[in-house]
């Protein structure tokens, strides 16, 4: 029997010229071909005169199980997805259905995945450029997806400035997602984001609207929409949806003149290596600002900022800070023992901050937990969280143990009381003790 062959082909948007080459050499390869009826009319002429087996949208592994079947038998076998059969499409399943009936590389039958232009390049093209910068592919599907999976990545990517390109956003039965995901993203986004969307991209029917997410809800958006949404930098002029690449930010007025501080094909002054500098500057500069207040100007984790002091020499902005041993940081309660009164502080993240006087003696761990109390008020801090914890001191008075999580976002605060000078011999000694001996250069 001749070996048989599993071809998962993505077909592209729909029109017969944006289909790749190699993807129309597989359907001429094959000696059957298999797909969703819609699909397999894109193919068209490719296809005639061959085995076609015809399933329904929603008999994706009945597909899958044919296409595995008839490739089992020595036939090569086109499985046809449109877009690209990697994306929301059947590649993944067909492996899953074979990984899953025994099938290794090299083993019975052979299997190729072609690329295919997916959606989301396609629906970008007709309006723009409006994925020149970070995105995120996210089906609105709750087919196969719980809702809160797909609500918590929606929240994710908004936070982190992603462009979206939302497939499947909205179907005859399927109408709430999308109005819940544009709550989600103008939680995070301003209301004048750029909105385009695209439907029917490179067939028949193709339909372009621009729009703001404010105004998402009175679109026309169907099955075969996608929707892309701009981030904090996406703008819309002369009809197009544009997010810039970032050129603007390192050469001035796009005339090829390198900015100040710039230097081209090299790392912008905020890049990896010189953010830490820019952070140390700007605490020289800004000389007060509580360190939680310079995370949220830089946004990000605070741990970062203690970092950036901490990597300094003569630290920045009165600040000197020095990274405790890892493994180590429940010793700084014990060490604490001899701080007299100290306060413990608490951020929840969103601005809000409490603090709890209490005495050093009381810094006690019981099993997984800090349980504090001042009068009536308790507190209690989750230990197992601590991932990293940092000496602070500032000026002459301030002198502070900050406890970070592994995302090196603040669990809590030790800090010794400004007007007893007396523990500060007590915390210098924790310090010498616990902290990591800064390497000398
Ligand atoms: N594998 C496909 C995606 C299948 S999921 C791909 O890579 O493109 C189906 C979703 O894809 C649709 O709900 C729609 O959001 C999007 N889509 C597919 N083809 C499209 C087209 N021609 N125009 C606009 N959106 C399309």
């Amino acid at each position: 029997m001749p070996r048989g062959k599993l071809i998962l082909v993505g077909l592209g948007p729909g029109a017969p010229d944006q289909m790749t080459g190699r993807a129309r050499q597989a359907l001429a390869e094959a000696q059957v071909v298999v797909g969703y009826a819609k699909y397999l009319d894109l193919a068209g002429g490719l296809i005639a005169g061959k085995e076609v087996i015809r399933k329904g949208m929603t008999q994706e592994v009945d597909r899958c199980r044919a296409a595995c079947q008839e490739a089992r038998q020595g036939k090569t076998v086109a499985l046809v997805s449109s877009g690209d059969s990697g994306v929301y499409g059947m590649a993944a399943l067909a492996y899953e259905l074979l990984l899953a009936s025994g099938w290794r590389p090299g083993a019975e039958i052979d299997v190729e995945v072609v690329p295919g232009i997916t959606a989301l390049s396609a629906c970008a093209s007709l309006v723009g450029a409006p994925l020149g910068h970070d995105f995120c592919a996210i089906s609105l599907s709750d087919l196969l997806t719980p809702w809160p999976v797909i609500a918590r990545r929606l929240e994710a990517a908004a936070r982190g400035d992603f462009v979206f390109a939302l497939y499947n956003p909205s179907s005859g039965r399927r109408r709430g997602q999308l109005l819940a995901a544009r709550a989600i993203l103008l939680c995070q986004r301003r209301p004048d984001t750029p909105v385009a969307i695209v439907s029917d991209a490179y067939r028949e029917g193709q339909a372009v609207a621009l729009s703001t997410l404010d105004h998402l809800a009175a679109c026309a958006v169907g099955m075969l929409s996608t929707v892309l949404i701009g981030n904090s930098n996406s703008f819309v002029a002369a009809g197009r949806m544009i997010t810039p690449r970032g050129y603007d930010r390192k050469y001035a007025g796009l005339t090829g003149a390198v900015k100040a501080g710039e230097r081209p094909g090299r790392s912008l002054d905020m890049g990896l290596a010189g953010f830490k500098a820019c952070v140390r500057r700007h605490l020289d500069q800004a000389q007060g600002p509580g360190l939680e207040a310079v995370a949220r100007h830089f946004d990000v984790p605070v741990a970062e900022i203690l970092a950036a002091i901490a990597e300094a020499h003569g630290g920045a902005g009165g600040y000197a800070a020095e990274a405790v041993i890892p493994g180590r940081e429940a010793e700084i309660l014990q060490a604490a023992r001899g701080w007299g009164r100290v306060r413990v502080g608490v951020e929840s993240g969103n601005g809000a901050r409490c603090e709890l006087p209490i005495d050093g003696q009381d810094l006690d761990l019981r099993g997984d937990h800090l349980c504090l109390a001042c009068g009536e008020a308790r507190l209690a801090i989750d230990w197992r969280r601590v991932g990293h914890a940092w000496f602070l001191r500032h000026g002459r008075g301030q002198r502070e143990a900050w406890f970070v999580d592994r995302a090196g976002d603040a669990l809590c605060t030790l800090s010794l009381d400004p007007t007893d000078t007396d523990p500060i011999a007590h915390f210098e000694r924790a310090w010498t003790h616990l902290a990591i001996a800064r390497r000398e250069p």
